[in-house]
């Protein structure tokens, strides 16, 4: 038999990018409380500056340094008014000051705050000022975080903490995002067991409790997604075909592990190819190799239902590690987001690594004391204590020994969302 070349990933990433940007998912307005981790798909703009006008950064008095000017020789400055956060004071005549408090407008007139501590007042309830001042001294300037027009978050960003209260400091009371991704997410293979079903020591002999489902299921989750999930689906041609059929409506993607491979109980791909159409292709990535994408497509009056089609691998790592460097991408595309790749760190490796692969491998490490990276003993694709030991990857080049010392990029796992 004649082995294909492996596909590289950045021809796979394109690929996958492509078919995720041909038909990306509406938009809907979402209340800007709820919209934790979707995509922005229209700008904000703010209609105002923030800070509105010139405030105070310290409780204290608002005052004018040019009364100071023989400080410590000048006259104390008469208190003419108080102005608490929200209401708005008075013009400031010479020789006064204001007590004002944080986030209050500073009133005209005035061009410093002294804070509180730096004060005192006299018997007649008059204000010396302990420290010189200097004019602009504790006020925050109007605009100096956002400018009326400036577009303080941009199409195709994805929304965190930091963002929501950006576009609320602007008035955004919701926001323009694209829609969920609605995917289907099945397991294929008759070894496979719920937890909860078979208790340990009653399991048959080869059989496996379902591992696969349980990350997908949380790592789509924290991809923004709604997940259907249609359960095991067992290693027959007409049950993978009737769970893709139902699986195509309705949801944007339909994700699939195991089963995809070219063995005789692999059916996902010709039961997709009789469907819609499928490509398969092994990559040059390790853990990873086997990897489907296509679509499924309803027939007839229905033939308007369709869904985007991924296939992983099996073996628990494998699956693991395809999701995030292929599939979370993919979701990001499909959202409309601008930054779909992940940003690597240069790190140094506390570990060697001799035995290069010809293929793009994906080591699961750990960053350890000393500030370097320490490799997880145990690299099988089957072996899914390495992803809860390790706090990312190591994406290392085709055919690259590693030495310790050497610099390699490391891809925290905060950096793709798990
Ligand atoms: P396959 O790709 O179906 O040939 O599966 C490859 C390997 O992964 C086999 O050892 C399977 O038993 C295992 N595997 C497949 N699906 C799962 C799953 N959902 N959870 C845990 N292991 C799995
Ligand atoms: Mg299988």
């Amino acid at each position: 038999m004649v082995r294909a070349p492996l596909m590289s990933l950045d021809e796979a990433t394109a690929l996958v990018l492509a078919q995720a940007s041909r038909a990306p998912l509406a938009p809907e307005w979402v209340s800007t409380l709820e919209a934790q981790g979707r995509v922005l798909r229209q700008a904000v703009v703010s209609a105002l500056d923030v800070p509105a006008q010139d405030n105070t950064s310290m409780d204290g008095y608002a005052l004018n340094t040019e009364d100071l000017a023989q400080w410590p020789q000048c006259a104390p400055l008469k208190v003419s008014q108080r102005i608490p956060a929200g209401q708005v004071g008075q013009p400031l005549q010479r020789g006064e000051a204001a007590r004002i408090f944080t986030g209050a407008w500073v009133p005209p007139g005035a061009n410093a705050v002294a804070m509180q501590e730096d004060c005192e007042l006299n018997e007649s309830g008059d204000l010396r000022v302990l420290k010189s001042v200097t004019p602009s001294q504790w006020i925050r300037r109007q605009g100096e975080d956002v400018r009326v027009g400036q577009a303080v978050l941009n199409a195709g960003e994805r929304l965190n903490a930091a963002s929501l209260g950006l576009a609320a400091s602007v008035g955004a009371a919701s926001l323009l995002v694209a829609k969920r991704p609605r995917v289907a997410l099945f397991s294929t293979g008759d070894e496979l067991v719920m937890p909860g079903d078979v208790a340990p020591k009653d399991m048959k002999p080869g059989a496996i409790y379902n591992s696969n489902r349980f990350f997908l299921r949380s790592l789509l989750l924290q991809s923004g997604c709604t997940v259907t999930d249609f359960g095991i689906v067992p290693d027959r041609r007409e049950a993978t075909q009737d769970a893709l059929l139902a699986a195509a409506q309705e949801h944007d993607l339909i994700l699939t592990s195991g089963g995809v491979s070219v063995g005789e109980e692999d059916h996902v791909k010709p039961s997709v190819e009789a469907l819609g159409s499928l490509n398969l292709w092994s990559l040059a990535m390790k853990p990873g190799k086997p990897f489907a994408l296509g679509e499924v497509r309803l027939r007839g009056e229905q033939a308007h239902a369709w869904a985007h089609f991924i296939g992983l691998p099996g073996n628990p790592v494998s699956s693991f590690v395809t999701f995030l460097i292929l599939v979370r991408p993919f979701l990001l595309a499909l959202q409309g987001a601008s930054r779909v790749q992940v940003r690597a760190l240069k790190m140094q490796a506390h570990f060697d690594w001799p035995r290069a692969d010809p293929r793009q491998e994906f080591l699961r490490v750990r960053l350890n004391e000393e500030g370097g990276l320490s490799l997880f003993d145990n690299q099988s694709s089957g072996v899914l204590t390495s992803c809860v030991w390790g706090d990312g990857l190591v994406d290392n080049p085709p055919k690259n020994p590693i030495r310790h010392g050497d610099w390699v990029r490391y891809v925290p796992f905060s950096e793709l969302g798990v």
